[in-house]
């Protein structure tokens, strides 16, 4: 036996194959390597308005508190989410972070044996969890990179388990109709389990979105996955949530650990659902940045996906490594976008007006130069 590899061969196998997920370049690495403080990240989809007052007063508020191991039901938090989505608390799930609602459901519902669909291009979680618990990943071409829902469909069979469906999709920005989506729940077997992950779903225009939530009543294998991370700013503490129906939330809820939301999670998500100025500005925000990143793309001769997300892919049609490298260098951080096998894209988290335009002279010098 090799023996550096000894402790390797002791893990199951689906963790031998994994490739751990690649997170945005943290600010301060990149402040350490340039030796500057100014410095643009527009890497993971963050809210660029940072954190709202009244979030940050219920986090001063709680940490008298932080002795004190938080409520593992989270009553409180769950009680205004029920409210506002109209099902019952029940039927709530919450999550350090969505991602966690991820793995809880590839951990209740995969084995080896069973199979999970998802589409090209769609969130890289997916096959993490999937291959993690060892099952096996069915990954259906995109069309028009989003996800082509009778295509997935037809890679439906008796081992099929679990269906990832992200709308709109990350990193391709991508939205399904309501009425697809629907007619795609009402020809899935309800021994299949679909997550719809709505991460965006602040940000879509509210006749475009779909109406996943009067579903749950329809179909008991549906699991909708939210979160704090996005719209509300709070990415650095970890919130996201599912809802579904009773009996997945009962068993998702044997499968988490006891504690895991954080009480300055739980106060701070409770907060931000209360503060609509601050979720109103933050999604003004988006469609401004939005239209004056496209705009520049149209003068510069770049083609984009158009997005229903907070942020937008754009194909630089040559590799976009070297651009990439070339933005760090004038400290602009980007998402490069390989890994979801789109190697000559781009993905640009919408920022404030003076961050775009940071990136924008950037890029705009960078490809003048090229
Ligand atoms: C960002 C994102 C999530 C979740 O992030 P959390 O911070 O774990 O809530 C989930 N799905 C998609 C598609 C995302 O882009």
């Amino acid at each position: 036996m090799n023996k550096s590899n000894s402790i390797f061969d002791l893990a199951v196998q689906g963790v031998q194959q994994l490739i751990p997920y690649a997170p945005g370049k943290p600010i301060g690495e990149l402040e350490r390597e340039l030796g500057v403080q100014e410095i643009v990240k527009l890497a993971s989809n963050e809210n660029p308005l940072g954190t709202g007052s009244k979030v940050l007063s219920a986090i001063q508020n709680a940490l008298a508190d932080l002795a004190r191991y938080p409520d593992g039901n989270g009553y409180a938090l769950k009680q205004v989410l029920s409210r506002k989505s109209g099902v019952s608390s029940n039927q709530i799930t919450l999550g350090n972070g969505s991602n966690e609602i991820l793995e809880l459901v590839a951990r209740t519902f995969l084995t080896p044996e069973l199979e999970v669909i998802f589409s090209q291009h769609a969130f890289a979680v997916y096959p993490l969890v999937t291959q993690a618990v060892g099952a096996t990943a069915r990954v259906v071409p995109a069309l028009n990179y989003g996800h082509d829902l009778n295509a997935m469909l037809a890679m439906v069979n008796e081992n099929t388990r679990l269906v990832f469906i992200a709308n709109p999709n990350n990193p391709t920005g991508t939205l399904l109709t309501s009425a697809a989506l629907a007619s795609f729940l009402d020809s899935l077997p309800e021994t299949v389990i679909c997550v719809l992950d709505e991460a965006y779903f602040e940000f879509v225009k509210e006749q475009d979105r779909a109406h996943s939530v009067c579903w749950l009543a329809k179909h008991p294998n549906l699991i909708v996955t939210r979160t704090f991370s996005k719209a509300y700013g709070l990415a650095g503490l970890r919130v996201g949530y599912s809802l579904s129906s009773i009996e997945i939330a009962d068993l998702l809820n044997r499968v988490r650990q006891p504690f895991n939301n954080n009480m300055l999670a739980l106060v701070a998500a409770e907060a931000a659902l209360s503060d609509k100025d601050f979720l109103a500005a933050t999604i003004n925000t988006n469609n401004q940045g939005m239209q004056q990143l496209t705009d520049t793309f149209l003068e510069l001769g770049l083609q984009w996906i158009p997005s229903a997300g907070n942020f937008v892919s754009v194909d630089l049609k040559q590799p976009a490594m070297p651009i990439y490298e070339a933005l760090l260098s004038k400290g602009v951080i980007v998402r490069p976008i390989a890994n979801y096998e789109m190697p000559e894209f781009l993905r640009i988290s919408i920022g404030t007006e003076k961050e775009n335009l940071f990136f924008i002279n950037a890029l705009r010098e960078i490809l003048t130069n090229v």
